[in-house]
């Protein structure tokens, strides 16, 4: 049953629908393109001035510790924030404004943010610049129809989630703006189609794995010992005892698809020996590394995904003198899951039901996003995925999102926000 405020928001909304496009249109066309991160100054502007207007406290957090920023390239965050009347949970909305390149298989321009069949076109349409446009209106909506909320309303637009997210909503929960005191709850409008509520992701573990062999000339491969073989020998080890055993460790979190709902392994990139390119010389190859892709369950302790590789290796280096293997963590991204009687999850859950009309579905993303800052850093147990646009087409050509989405994310996450921070 909504209450005659909440009638008002959702109305409001549907009167934005035309200047959400046009604001969509506008962040499609600021071609944010990360790696290497470009134009995150002139989007957070945009997202800056929209909030402004909105008279909210506007800041621009830039990530200059971070490696990847530079003079060319800035790591530009923007954070809005509007007090609330009373002292009720502040919620904290948050959407990553980098997108992947556009690659090739475009039939309209990936950044012209065309216009058709209900849909708006363009490389980040779906992720995720239609959700921060969701997003934004909704804020714009509440301010637009006097709704005066008890708690505070901020709205975040953060860099790199592509590439980890580190000088993004990483670099905020780091310095302070996402903490357990500011932020009762935070909901990042992800393309996750407009009836589910993604309640986190499973753990990453990254590491390296070189193998060190003995140079000697390749007409006499007797006299070395060939760092590719050694690699070759650990993989099969890994095929035959470690996949199959990952295969049978499932997880109680509502994965999709349902094949990542147990342990993976996936091997992003080997190289070793001679360069590829060009005319080499006949050496056996001394070094060859490896990076693998582990990604574990809630139910697996990280010291026990560590523990298991290692002892791999170990058994290798005593079933044979000549096996040498050493071993480099990359990146570790604990798992994360928040409980589905938080209350963030209640409020999205009800304002599904009562803008589709249909009851909501909980689901758990194979990959990371910026859900994990928010819990590991930030200490804020309370986050939700949630927003426009369906996660099969991110990242691909002709990325879209559908207008009628935006519209109905936008109204259910107006009203998650009413219901959260109290009216
Ligand atoms: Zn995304």
């Amino acid at each position: 049953m909504l209450t005659s405020a909440e009638r008002r928001v959702l109305g409001q909304i549907d009167r934005f629908r035309d200047e959400m496009v046009g604001f969509l249109q506008s962040l499609i066309r600021i071609p944010t393109i990360n790696p290497p991160g470009e134009n995150y100054d002139p989007c957070a502007r945009l997202i800056g001035d929209f909030l402004s207007n909105l008279h909210y406290d506007v800041s621009y957090i830039v990530a200059e510790d971070h490696p990847d920023h530079s003079v060319d390239f800035p790591r530009v965050n923007v954070l809005g924030r509007l007090e609330g009347s009373g002292a009720g949970p502040a919620v904290h909305l948050n959407g990553h404004t980098d997108v992947v390149p556009a690659g090739e298989g475009w039939t309209v321009d990936p950044f012209g943010g065309t216009v058709k069949d209900g849909r708006v076109y363009g490389r980040g349409a779906c992720d995720m610049k239609g959700g921060i446009a969701s997003a934004l209106f909704a804020a714009a909506a509440l301010r637009d129809s006097g709704v005066d909320l008890f708690g505070a309303l901020e709205f975040s637009g953060t860099v790199d989630e592509e590439s980890g997210g580190f000088a993004g909503m990483a670099h905020l929960a780091e310095e302070g703006f996402i903490t357990p005191e500011k932020t009762a709850c935070v909901i990042i409008p992800e393309p996750l189609n407009v009836d589910r509520i993604c309640l986190g992701h499973r753990g990453v573990y990254w590491f390296e794995i070189e193998t060190l062999g003995r140079i000697a000339h390749g007409s006499m491969p007797f006299l070395g010992s060939n760092a590719i073989d050694m690699m070759g020998s650990l993989i099969d080890r890994i095929d035959r005892s470690l996949r199959p055993e990952l295969a049978r460790r499932h997880t109680s979190m509502p994965v999709e698809p349902p094949g990542a709902r147990q342990a993976t392994l996936n091997i992003n990139g080997i190289f070793g020996g001679q360069p590829q390119h060009g005319v080499g010389s006949p050496c056996v190859a001394d070094r060859c590394a490896a990076v693998f892709d582990r990604r574990f369950l809630i139910e697996e302790p990280i010291a026990d995904v560590k523990f298991e590789i290692n002892a791999i290796l170990d058994e290798m280096r005593s079933a044979d003198p000549d096996f040498q293997a050493e071993l480099k963590e990359l990146m570790v991204v604990e798992p994360v899951e928040t409980a589905r009687d938080a209350d963030v999850v209640l409020a999205a859950t009800g304002a599904i039901q009562d803008v589709l009309n249909t009851p909501a579905s909980y689901i758990a993303s194979p990959g990371t996003y910026d859900h994990k800052h928010v819990v590991n850093i930030g200490g804020v147990s309370q986050c939700i995925a949630y927003g426009p646009g369906m996660l099969d087409l991110a990242h691909q050509p002709d990325e879209y999102c559908e207008i009628e989405h935006m519209v109905q994310s936008s109204k259910v996450i107006a009203l998650s926000i009413m219901r959260l921070s109290g009216t």
